[in-house]
């Protein structure tokens, strides 16, 4: 489409079309509703209804959806048509204010960790005004938030709205003891980075480990890899760039702001970078994407994999969550300004930051722990398990200079001879970037860069938001009644950057010795999902969402059991799905491949016992040797799984079980499997190999 502004948002029920679409009354009263958050009165409901549905419906639409976001990961949602019988064998289109407000999908099958029991079938979705209804397949979609009918939250933006709501609240109180009496909201805001591979369909639908677990579970190495850095930022190929621009623009119809796309560094790997938006929006908007690159790719006969680890000694997918807060009167409030030394604004806000990464590292590195992102975390491609701060060298400095309580002379400020500063803004254009940290500064936001590719990104934002505003609600009590307040915040700042100056580490995170150095440090290093979720409901984590009441403790405690569920049946599934294979086709190729060497040295031995079968019975013994040990490792395999702890024991045994128990002997027979493949007659293997589906689009 040409007109890029006209299309973008076309599909959207946003401000521009409600003011349109609106009574002037109407708008107002949805409008307190969406910014500070008052209730909607039915009457208004109504109205708002009707209008949607008649915009809905002038595009096409016959249905509408209240979209929700359950524990499975994906999003959800049950489509009922506008129609209504009026008699006469006729129906009109119709949508009141009680069905855009409320729904009642049944909540039996999505996980709830046991909080309730399954005759409690019914669960509710609610409206979200603060996220715009959209249009997609001819149905209006309505973002709504789920819980239970006794009000236990069930899904990932319950908690999200909570948080930005608590730390809206904190940070409001702190500004206004700073005298910024004008700022009335404070808003977290994302923009989230997201890389996925593209792979050819017609190879996808050859293997059975992608389409059954997102990721190859044999597989020899290509041998070109990523080795030559020429992926990276390189020519985007024909058909992944048709692919690209036909993603664009379903984005912008949805009024999603993608910005940047590129090549990464595996092969077959690109990213798509929107423009940031409120907590929420980017959310739902990230969920939006992550759908819409996997429909448009079906369009172009190709595949779009999100899985963290697709492919095995390639660069895994990741999720970049840049994120930071800013006021109604449009302030980011992490931007340092000319003068940070001097921007006690800044620097409190700075400093809750640092506490909070601190005291709650564990619970961040919880909210990105899963089965795919295992495979990334510390394998030096993505920051490693340990989490820890960066601050870039100036603000690392500054920060250093208050602790050692001595003054702050930026390095990167040059006095020209004239004696004016040269340097128009604080670094941000030299902040250097340190890609192997796990939670960045980066100018004016905090990249939170351990995420994997899949995940839902309302998780770490929630953590984050409700962390960052208990330590704002300490600070404010700190201050609350100081007779000096500048005197009290020097003070307090100094504190926190004095006693948290263990979790700020500017080097690489990727060397051996920062393990070591953490470890001295007291930083946890989590080295995997179980390890992670043993200290999930440690009672320091249970009191955090308590007390900012995000979460009951039962609410809480279910997320984790959920998670664990998870991670155990994909283990199991990855496992089961090894086996089929190595059973039903690798052991029968490799076979009759050697039976074809048999074959071909006896023909030879019959011909002339002159003609040499050395090459025939090399290959023959190398390869019986290893299909013994690979069927050996199969029954292993089958042992390990049959042996598993059943779902009814305890979660964390289950998991624990399948990462100490499980994954180390799916790693072994794969190991067996790679060699066999280069060593089998490519016209045997039942599998397009790495060399095909990295290569091949
Ligand atoms: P880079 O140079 O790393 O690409 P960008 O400034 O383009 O840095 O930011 C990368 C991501 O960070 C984008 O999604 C961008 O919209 C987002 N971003 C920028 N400013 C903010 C902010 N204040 N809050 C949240 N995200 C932001
Ligand atoms: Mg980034």
């Amino acid at each position: 489409m040409s007109n890029l502004p006209e299309m973008f948002g076309s599909n959207v029920f946003n401000d521009r079309v409600m003011q349109e679409k609106l009574p002037k009354e109407t708008y107002k009263a949805l409008k307190r509703t969406i910014q500070q958050g008052m209730p909607l009165d039915l009457g208004v409901a109504n109205v708002v209804a009707n209008a949607m549905k008649d915009w809905a419906v002038e595009r096409g639409c016959t249905h509408y959806t209240h979209w929700f976001q359950p524990m499975t990961g994906i999003t959800a949602g049950k489509h009922d048509s506008f129609i209504n019988p009026v008699g006469d064998d006729r129906v009109i289109m119709e949508f009141s204010g009680k069905e855009l407000i409320k729904g009642e999908p049944d909540a039996s099958s999505f996980p709830n960790g046991g909080i309730r029991a399954t005759f409690e079938a019914r669960g509710y979705t609610t409206w979200d005004p603060t996220s715009p209804a959209f249009i997609m397949d001819d149905s209006l979609y309505i973002p709504t938030a789920f819980c239970s009918y006794t009000g236990e939250v069930l899904d990932k933006k319950t908690p999200l709205l909570r948080s930005m709501e608590r730390i809206n609240t904190e940070a409001v109180k702190i500004l206004h003891l700073l005298g910024k009496t004008n700022v009335n909201r404070v808003l977290t805001t994302v923009g989230s980075e997201q890389e996925y591979f593209l792979i050819d369909k017609a190879m996808y639908d050859r293997r059975e480990d992608l389409m059954l677990t997102g990721r190859t579970l044999f597989g020899a190495k290509a041998i070109k890899g990523q080795e030559l850095d020429d992926h990276y930022f390189g020519t985007i190929k024909t058909r992944v760039s048709a692919y690209m621009k036909d993603l664009d623009n379903e984005l912008w119809k949805l009024g999603i702001c993608s910005k940047t796309k590129h090549n990464e560094v595996a092969p077959a790997q690109h990213e798509l970078a929107p423009i940031f938006n409120t907590s929420n929006i980017a959310t739902d908007h990230n969920e939006l994407t992550m759908e819409l690159m996997k429909k448009v790719a079906e369009k172009h006969g190709l595949v779009c994999l999100l899985h963290e680890k697709p492919f095995k000694g390639v660069n895994g997918s990741g999720k970049h969550n840049n994120w930071s807060m800013s006021t109604d009167t449009g302030e980011n409030l992490l931007e340092p300004g000319k003068n940070p030394e001097n921007n006690l604004q800044f620097l409190l806000f700075l400093a809750a930051i640092v506490k909070a990464v601190h005291e709650y590292q564990d619970l961040l590195r919880i909210t990105v722990a899963t089965a795919g992102n295992d495979h990334r975390l510390g394998a030096h491609e993505a920051p490693p398990a340990i989490i820890s701060m960066y601050l870039g060298d100036d603000l690392g400095q500054l920060v250093q200079a208050i602790i050692d309580g001595t003054e702050y002379v930026s390095k990167g400020k040059t006095k020209m001879l004239t004696g004016v500063d040269v340097l128009a803004d604080f670094k941000k254009d030299t902040s250097d970037r340190n890609r192997t940290s796990p939670f960045a500064f980066t100018g004016n936001k905090f990249e939170f860069r351990s995420l994997g590719s899949s995940l839902n990104i309302a998780c770490p934002n929630y953590m984050l938001n409700t962390m960052v505003a208990e330590e704002l609600s300490q600070f404010y009590e700190t201050l609350k009644n100081a007779n000096h307040l500048d005197e009290a915040v020097r003070a307090l700042i100094k504190k926190v950057f004095t006693e948290h100056q263990n979790i700020i580490f500017n080097g690489d995170n990727y060397a051996e010795e920062w393990i070591k150095e953490a470890e001295r440090r007291g930083l946890y290093n989590l080295k995997s999902m179980p390890d992670a979720h043993a200290h999930f409901t440690d009672a320091k984590n249970v009191e955090l969402f308590v007390k900012n009441k995000i979460f009951t403790e039962q609410e809480f405690k279910a997320r984790c059991e959920i998670e664990l569920e998870i991670y155990a049946k994909q283990l199991n599934i990855e496992a089961l799905t090894m086996i089929d294979m190595a059973k039903r086709n690798i052991l029968p190729a490799v076979s009759s491949y050697m039976k074809e060497l048999t074959d071909l040295a006896l023909a030879k031995k019959a011909l002339s016992p002159l003609i040499p079968t050395m090459m025939e019975e090399t290959a023959i013994v190398s390869l019986s040797e290893k299909l013994v040990a690979f069927s050996q490792k199969i029954t292993a395999l089958e042992a390990a799984v049959a042996a598993a702890p059943q779902h009814s024991d305890d979660n964390l045994t289950a998991a624990r079980y399948y990462h100490d128990g499980v994954l180390s002997v799916m790693e072994e027979l794969r190991a067996i499997g790679d060699s066999m493949e280069s060593e089998t007659a490519a016209k045997y293997w039942p599998y397009p190999t790495y060399t095909e589906m990295l290569f091949s689009v």
